[in-house]
């Protein structure tokens, strides 16, 4: 199993999973030109691509999403909610999932958990091939108790490392947004998702991705600091995701 992220932040998210015969993307936030170029840079050619998964509507996540599997004819799967809502237009073929039940494409086993986040039906994450976990975690403004269970003894984490409090209060957000970023129902500041690392099992963790993280209200070197403190002596490989690059291949061994 390997995954890969071609880039993350609030201008566009899409992550890479694969397993066996199977290759997922989960969210397409770029347009479909900069996502096939991104995909080049990881030696995927864009009609490889099983299946899009879809976090949520937020055209971060979504934007390129209906464009890239209609032009492939790629399958999309999302939540009631999402579909609900999303302003895409016409996907190739459409697939609805419940947020609370597992389900499987090809190789994969997809566990979906659902999110406290400002849109319609938000879920994140767990992807398995019966012999490794990765859990994906990011858009939640809290953490809850169920999240925690679904991501217990993962071997790899992508986890939102949004921001820095402070940096978002002396930011140049203005009121209303700050105050979305940093409620319930934002973003995780990094002090949260280090706090979450704290409640997990992290026995067979071995890669940790930092993810999300704001461009104007956090510094790689902040997140990393929180990793790395949250880890301990743990012996995890620590990866931040930015906007630019993301994060080229990783295998969990
Ligand atoms: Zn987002
Ligand atoms: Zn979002």
């Amino acid at each position: 199993m390997r995954f890969a992220s071609l880039g993350s932040g609030s201008h566009g998210n899409a992550t890479l999973v694969e397993a066996g015969a199977t290759r997922l993307m989960i969210d397409c936030g770029f347009s479909c030109k900069e996502t096939e170029k991104r995909l080049q840079q990881l030696e995927v050619a864009p009609d490889s691509i099983d299946a899009i998964l879809v976090t949520h509507e937020h055209s971060d996540h979504i934007s390129g999403v209906a464009r890239y599997s209609r032009r492939y004819g790629t399958p999309v799967w999302m939540t009631p909610g999402t579909e609900a809502v999303h302003q895409g237009g016409e996907v190739a073929e459409l697939n609805l999932f419940n947020s609370h039940r597992s389900f499987r494409i090809g190789d994969m086993d997809i566990q979906p958990f659902p999110v406290p986040h400002d849109a319609r039906e938000p879920c994140q994450f767990v992807f398995s091939d019966g012999q490794h976990r990765l859990g994906l975690l990011t858009d939640t403004g809290s953490i809850t108790r169920h999240m925690v269970e679904a991501l217990e003894g993962v071997d790899a984490l992508i986890l939102e490392f949004n921001h820095d409090p402070g940096m978002l209060a002396d930011g140049p957000y203005p009121p209303g947004l700050k105050a979305r970023v940093g409620g319930d129902f934002g973003h995780l500041s990094n002090r949260q998702a280090a706090d979450l690392l704290g409640r997990l099992d992290l026995g067979r963790l071995k890669l940790l991705v930092a993810a999300h993280l704001s461009e104007k209200n956090n510094h790689p070197d902040l997140a990393r600091e929180h990793v790395e403190r949250a880890l301990g002596g743990q012996p995890a490989d620590i990866h931040i995701a930015d906007q630019l690059v993301g994060v080229p291949w990783k295998n969990l061994l």
